[in-house]
């Protein structure tokens, strides 16, 4: 069976890294939804659409030309063939995105363009939703997740603030407030699918919780992987 994983996960639980590094060593296409998400939003910004202006958001997702492809180190995102990869990590972005995937016309429209990126049958997909929504049908899924103080020290090490007490207080806040939304939106809420396997990284290392997925892929998919037992 060719290797098809869904991780799903929090921010900062390290999804990206640790799906990025699957995917490498299992020789297969890796997705980052979180960043189609952030391409819409990154959109509204620049057309000036309030995400609460539901018949514009439609319209938006309607008319948009979204493509995607794997990078070197991240997933490549084209808006109206426009790159807009370096644009998706702003916090302008990072505060659009919130409402915006809660929109059920955004969701559909993504929903649909990572099922047909799925359907070769193999590749690492991460997100919110993939287990339980976009893949119900993955033969591995892994929800990872750590402690909330962990991660929001790993995403102020990201973003270069980790000596500045205040700004980590308001990022350890954001960080709740998004899990909080994330979690309770009625539609495709994060919640870690019946069949997933969890992971809690938060006392792990990077190449730990790699192979421990590694392992689970070598068992579940039955390959053989040098240096990795299942
Ligand atoms: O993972 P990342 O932080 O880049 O995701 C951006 C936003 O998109 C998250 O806040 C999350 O709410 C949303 N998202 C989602 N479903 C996904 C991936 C991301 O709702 N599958």
């Amino acid at each position: 069976m060719l290797p098809l994983i869904a991780i799903d996960g929090p921010a900062g639980s390290g999804k990206s890294t640790t799906s990025r590094a699957v995917a490498a060593r299992l020789g297969v296409p890796y997705l980052d939804t979180g960043a189609l998400y952030r391409a819409i939003a990154w959109t509204a910004n620049q057309r000036g659409i309030d995400p609460r202006n539901r018949a514009g958001m439609v319209k938006l997702t309607e008319n948009i030309k979204l493509n995607f492809t794997e990078g070197e180190t991240e997933t490549r995102v084209w808006v109206d063939g426009k790159e807009v990869t370096g644009e998706l990590r702003t916090h302008t972005v990072t505060k659009m995105v919130t409402p915006i995937c809660e929109i059920h016309a955004v969701r559909e429209r993504l929903v649909e363009l990572q099922r047909r990126w799925a359907s070769r049958g193999f590749g690492v997909m991460e997100g919110r939703d993939i287990g339980t929504v976009v893949l119900p049908l993955a033969p591995l899924k892994v929800f990872l997740t750590a402690r909330p103080e962990v991660r929001a020290v790993r995403r102020s090490l990201d973003l270069g603030i980790v000596d500045d007490k205040e700004a980590l207080s308001r990022l350890a806040g954001e960080l709740a407030e998004r899990d909080r939304r994330d979690s309770q939106r009625s539609n495709s809420p994060l919640r870690q699918a019946s069949d997933a396997v969890v992971i809690d990284n938060t006392d792990l290392s990077f190449n730990q919780q790699v192979n421990r997925i590694l392992s689970l892929a070598v068992e579940r998919f039955s390959l053989k992987l040098y240096g990795v037992n299942s």
